[in-house]
């Protein structure tokens, strides 16, 4: 009897590592952002790989939560909350809380130093805690310890990294050993927003790069093909892009004096905290109607922004019209406007992001509504099979996309 016990013991032992490695398989998922790619720029005709699987999987657009800037984006795709809530509230921000410090995303001390990011729980942290394995070439976030936790595999950001190296190393990570390999993985081009910001949306360079990123995407296609890997593939973007022009300037000078205070950010948008004892000179300067620029004080934004409540909102925000940008005559002396941006209102239809969605758990040919970048965080988690943390999101609004 107790060998027949033992027997049976041994034989459930064995069968558990290999439905959890189905369960593992089922459950992989791939978030993949093409940063600045515009949702339109599927419709150019310049992108077979990824008209492909949006004709195979479901196809949307999501708009950007504010300020349409990368890191804000990025990060809210993966915790489903607002940049007020998570508190990257900007590619550039101070916090009265760590004084003394810009963050900024080409220092490497502010992007690894988990008090900016603890505010939010990325999918990573929650998947680690479920025991998954999860991977990250690439996404803002990925390399500090946030909340204690890491993911099992990931790259300090390298932007000289090739698109199909990105693909290589995502590839490698999968195959590794089943009990090592990840579940969960994120992907992140940039060529797309570079090209944006230097050639503009219409350009022959941007779709170049356009074409260049879908070529990526073949190659990871591919690679899963070749390793009768079925993963669940969610391909999205941070934001999208507005051209913009030298006709379309807002001269600081002409609105405050410069050394009114300190502004962080030029471009579709500023920030100004004023110097001590100028608080009255600058507000009335800013806190006014302007012509092609909005000004809010902080905790005075429209709801719809989601935007003004978090300690690292400074006092005054400023934001251009569509296509303007707010510039003072030197700066333009050296970098002329032109090409494009984004950082603009989350409304405007330039600003729009691209939605793909294609694999197992899927539902084939699909045309989804609009939705919040907020809400990818809700349909990552429910395919990942990980419990969401709290979110700004809604499955609701992309459960469309899901097969059963
Ligand atoms: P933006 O100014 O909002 O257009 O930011 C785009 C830039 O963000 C890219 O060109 C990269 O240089 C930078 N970037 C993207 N991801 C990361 C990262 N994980 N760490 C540091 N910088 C990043
Ligand atoms: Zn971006
Ligand atoms: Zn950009």
């Amino acid at each position: 009897m107790r060998h027949l016990l033992t027997l049976v013991a041994s034989a459930l032992l064995l069968a558990v590592p290999v439905v959890s490695a189905q369960a593992a398989e089922k459950a992989l998922v791939i978030l993949v952002s093409m940063d600045g790619f515009r949702a339109d720029y599927l419709d150019r005709g310049i992108t077979p790989n990824l008209s492909r699987l949006a004709a195979e999987g479901a196809r949307g657009t999501v708009r950007p939560s504010f300020p349409s800037k990368t890191f804000p984006n990025h990060y809210s795709l993966v915790t489903g909350l607002r940049p007020d809530r998570h508190g990257i509230v900007d590619n550039t921000m101070r916090d009265p809380a760590i004084p003394g410090v810009v963050f900024k995303m080409s220092d490497k001390a502010a992007v690894t130093d988990p008090r900016w990011w603890n505010d939010g729980t990325p999918l990573w942290v929650s998947a680690e805690r479920a025991g998954l394995k999860s991977a990250t070439l690439f996404w803002p976030g990925s390399e500090a310890d946030i909340q204690g936790v890491r993911p099992s595999y990931w790259r300090p950001f390298d932007q000289s990294l090739p698109p199909e190296a990105r693909v290589d190393q995502v590839l490698a990570w999968l195959d590794l050993p089943q009990a090592e390999r990840p579940a969960f993985v994120t992907l992140y081009f940039d060529e797309t927003d570079t090209a944006g910001h230097h050639h503009g949306p219409d350009s022959a360079l941007l779709n170049a790069a356009v074409t260049r990123t879908d070529a990526a995407i073949g190659r990871l296609v591919a690679g899963l093909a070749a390793r009768g890997l079925a993963a669940n593939l969610v391909i999205t973007a941070d934001h999208g892009m507005a051209a913009t022009s030298p006709e379309r300037a807002i001269y600081l000078e002409d609105i405050v004096a410069p050394d009114a205070g300190e502004r962080l950010g030029m471009g579709a948008f500023m920030t100004m905290t004023p110097a001590p004892g100028r608080e009255a000179e600058v507000e009335k300067a800013l806190l006014k109607r302007h012509k092609h620029m909005t000004c809010w004080a902080r905790g005075k934004f429209p709801a719809r922004l989601h935007y003004g409540h978090h300690r690292r909102v400074p006092p005054i925000f400023c934001l251009a019209q569509t296509g303007w940008e707010i510039t003072t005559r030197d700066w333009v002396a050296k970098r002329p406007i032109g090409g494009g941006n984004h950082g603009f209102d989350p409304h405007a239809p330039e600003m729009t992001a691209v939605f793909v969605a294609h694999g197992p758990r899927i539902r084939r040919g699909v045309k989804l509504r609009t939705a919040d970048n907020v809400d990818v965080y809700p349909l990552l988690a429910h395919l990942l099979g990980v419990a969401p943390e709290e979110t700004d999101g809604a499955l609701s609004r992309l459960q469309r996309a899901l097969d059963r």
